[in-house]
């Protein structure tokens, strides 16, 4: 894996920043982005060294934005062999509230970022895989989207961010199948609920019912995803894909 590039988004914190570790630990130089956390995402560039990863504010809601971090990347590394759909927002918009326009605002927000940005840097993305040689089993290129549980669940207080996950589920197959004669698989992985920042103030108001929902009795760890993503990302399920795999303790088994 010596050779690899990929491009992480929201890399700065949570599963991201452990995505971005974990390929690094195989050897892969890692291009990554961030929102607003310019010292984590710095930080993280100085305990892995900047020969091998490298990063970039970039925000994954703006199609204007995709182009240029792509052109960077390949500028930086030189291909992107991975492309990891990490950066995602959550945000409670409950049903029986009264704010027609926050709960419109909501919807727009989440679906922009959780959704457009996997699916328009993905486009772009794969304009350059295509272009690249193939590198193992007529593969040039993977796509790797970070869903949730909510994308199978039905959820009652979070239906756009369920929503956003079960298109990037969809849009997932959607790669497999299309793009697969190009020389592309994707792969989806769908984390329960994860400790990171994302998950701290669901769990802080209620954690003991959570954890009581999930047999193996214990919230996953970000290092427990990240695991999964490299393992994609090293081939060694390329015949798999189209496939999502769930991260989730055993609380929704499919
Ligand atoms: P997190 O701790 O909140 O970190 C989010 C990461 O995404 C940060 O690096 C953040 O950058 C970045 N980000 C947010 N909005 C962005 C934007 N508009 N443009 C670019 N980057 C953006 O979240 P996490 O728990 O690691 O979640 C990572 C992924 O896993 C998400 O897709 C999430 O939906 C999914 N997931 C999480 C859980 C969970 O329980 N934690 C469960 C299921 C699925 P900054 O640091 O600059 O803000």
């Amino acid at each position: 894996m010596h050779d690899r590039v990929a491009l992480v988004t929201g890399g700065s914190r949570g599963i991201g920043a452990d995505v971005v570790r974990a390929l690094a630990r195989d050897g892969t130089r890692v291009f990554f982005t961030y929102a607003n956390a310019a010292g984590a995402a710095h930080a993280l560039v100085a305990e892995l060294g900047e020969a091998t990863v490298a990063c970039a504010q970039s925000d994954v809601g703006d199609p204007a934005a995709h182009e240029p971090l792509v052109a960077r990347t390949i500028a930086r590394f030189g291909r992107i062999d991975t492309l990891v759909n990490n950066a995602g927002i959550f945000a409670e918009n409950p049903f029986d509230g009264d704010d027609f326009a926050a709960w419109r605002a909501g919807w727009k927000r989440t679906f922009d970022v959780n959704l457009f940005g996997a699916v328009d840097l993905a486009y772009v993305a794969m304009q350059q895989m295509r272009a690249q040689d193939v590198v193992a089993h007529g593969v040039r290129g993977r796509v790797i989207n970070v869903a949730s549980r909510a994308a199978h669940r039905g959820e009652m207080t979070f239906a756009d961010y369920g929503a956003s996950k079960a298109a990037l589920v969809n849009f997932t197959k959607s790669i497999a199948r299309g793009c697969a004669r190009a020389g592309i698989v994707a792969f989806a992985v769908a984390p329960g609920f994860i400790e990171t920042d994302m998950a701290t103030e669901t769990l802080a108001e209620s954690g003991p019912a959570i954890r009581g929902d999930i047999p193996s009795g214990r919230v996953g760890g970000p290092d427990e995803v990240a695991s999964i993503v490299a393992f994609l990302a090293s081939g060694g399920a390329d015949y798999a894909t189209g496939t999502t795999i769930d991260v989730n303790g055993a609380s929704y088994v499919r």
